[in-house]
């Protein structure tokens, strides 16, 4: 007989995986259903990575709403589950009078929003925060809780916890059909696969639409809008201490210039419309417009060696706001347009949808015991295992380096491998250790590293290599 979950959620990004991790501390049956062979290969791993305040978020909207709500939750989870992140602060720069005039406004609304320890500096200030930047400055606005992420740590902590916890991952499940019968959500993939639940969440991204004409609706319409980023070699990073923001406009956030918690120096985003949903390519007029700005923000960077470039797809909508809507006689909760924020408002989206399930007759029960966990360290603010001898001494394997840019030793790639939720392809791993992601990206490392996967996973290594061309989004 086909198992009846009390909650189905589709889209295993970071929304969909910290909506499975809150729902699973409640005595529920919970499946989380994926289109691709891992969590977190939507837009959640090709961002910017910033962990935002929500400082400049349109006051009284639920995005600035769950923002701030979010950034709580993650500041004690963050350090809990061992996810990389560095608190240090954005530096938005006033480059023009206008924009300076307008940092006022940007203050105002930081605190409408609880934001309150942000402060306008002056040019003086912004030259001793960061030497590098261009001459022309006319003063900022400092922000210190803006911080960085790891979002490729992120989602795969929110699946791993719920999986400890008790929830099915159905990955390779592209949902293609549903229906609703006596009260229960029938989910339908290719062939034989189908997920049946009682409460059904629908967190598909870009897909998020689609998914909701499935069950009738029609109140958005999510457009691809393509972001570029640049990425910076590691003897970059010296050149700034901030994340350098540039004065929003009312479509995009704008071209930054960050660090990375790897290490790296991020310069982009760009911001442009698109109709198809698979176009994660960059382009010669994004790239360029990017090293146009980055020259007349951060001239020294021109110098650096670009390490790789990539693109991610936000799911904007016509509306300006997230698309959260609970259909209380469906059973249905709607998760779309979570555009430019999703990574860092994911915990207070996951806590937001709880509280409508309940509102719509879910009982949450807590668990006696809701199991914690703690994630392999990628990010360079703490020691990575190379730079730990007590645990060369526990384990020879992570002295043993395998990846020589990134340094990611032999020990960490069996722990991916070997983890409650297993690295199964090239990109699985890049996400997981950061092998192959450095300068010469998997030049030196890859044969190796394509050896280890298929001796432990039983693989075929053509395989690996073929399907690491279609799955990668660079
Ligand atoms: C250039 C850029 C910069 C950004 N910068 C930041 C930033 O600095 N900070 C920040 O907080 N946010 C940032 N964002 C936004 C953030 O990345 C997104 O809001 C967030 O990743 C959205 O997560 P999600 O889970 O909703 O979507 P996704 O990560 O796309 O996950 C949706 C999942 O649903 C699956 N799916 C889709 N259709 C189906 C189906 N039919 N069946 C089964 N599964 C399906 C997909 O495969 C995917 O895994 C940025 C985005 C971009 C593009």
């Amino acid at each position: 007989m086909q198992k009846i979950y009390d909650v189905a959620i589709i889209g295993a990004g970071a929304v969909g995986t910290a909506i499975a991790r809150e729902l699973s501390r409640y005595k529920l049956k919970i499946a989380l259903v994926e289109a691709k062979s891992d969590v977190g290969m939507g837009t959640t791993k090709a961002n910017t990575a910033i962990w935002h305040t929500g400082f400049d978020a349109k006051p009284g909207t639920l995005e600035a709403q769950l923002l701030r709500r979010s950034y709580a939750l993650m500041e004690s989870y963050a350090p809990e589950a061992g996810i990389p992140t560095e608190r240090l602060g954005g530096l938005l720069v006033a480059w023009t009078e206008d924009q300076f005039q307008n940092l006022s406004n940007l203050l105002q609304r930081a605190h409408q929003n609880g934001v309150t320890d942000v402060r306008i500096i002056s040019a003086e200030e912004v030259y001793r925060l960061e030497p590098g930047l261009n001459e022309g400055a006319w003063g900022g606005l400092f922000v210190p809780g803006e911080s960085l992420i790891c979002p490729f740590t992120l989602p795969i902590a929110f699946a791993t916890q719920a999986l400890l916890n008790g929830a099915d991952l159905k990955l390779n499940f592209p949902v293609q059909g549903i229906q609703q019968e006596d009260g229960v959500s029938h989910v339908f993939g290719p062939g034989e696969q189908r997920v049946s639940a009682r409460y059904l969440i629908n967190a598909a991204g870009l897909y998020s639409d689609v998914i909701d004409h499935m069950l009738g609706h029609y109140d958005f319409t999510v457009t691809p809008r393509r972001g570029e980023l640049i990425v910076y070699d590691k003897f970059a990073r010296s050149l700034i201490n901030h994340i350098i923001l540039p004065v929003p406009t009312a479509i995009t956030k704008g071209v930054l210039i960050s660090p990375t918690v790897y290490g790296n120096i991020l310069l982009g985003p760009t911001a442009e419309d698109l109709e198809d949903k698979t176009n994660t390519a960059t382009s010669e007029a994004g790239l360029a417009m990017l090293l146009e700005k980055g020259r007349a923000i951060l001239p020294q960077l021109m110098d650096e060696e670009v390490t790789a470039t990539y693109a991610g797809l936000r799911a904007a909508t016509e509306h300006k706001d997230y698309q959260i809507r609970l259909h209380g006689e469906q059973r249905y909760v709607c998760v779309g347009g979570i555009r430019s924020t999703g990574v860092s408002g994911a915990m207070g989206i996951a806590e937001y949808v709880a509280d409508l399930l309940a509102e719509a007759g879910l009982s949450l029960a807590p668990k006696p015991e809701f199991k914690t966990i703690r994630m392999p360290n990628i990010g360079e603010a703490t020691p990575r295992p190379y730079q730990r001898p007590d645990l060369i001494a526990q384990n020879p394997d992570y002295g043993r380096m395998v990846c020589h840019c990134e340094k990611v030793t032999m020990g960490e790639i069996l722990d991916a491998i070997h983890s409650p939720l297993p690295a199964r392809t090239l990109d699985g791993l890049r996400r997981r250790t950061r092998a192959m992601q450095g300068r010469c990206q998997g030049f030196n490392c890859q044969a190796h590293v394509v050896d280890i996967l298929a001796r432990e996973t039983g693989q075929d290594p053509k395989f690996l290599l073929a399907l690491d061309g279609r799955e990668v989004q660079r």
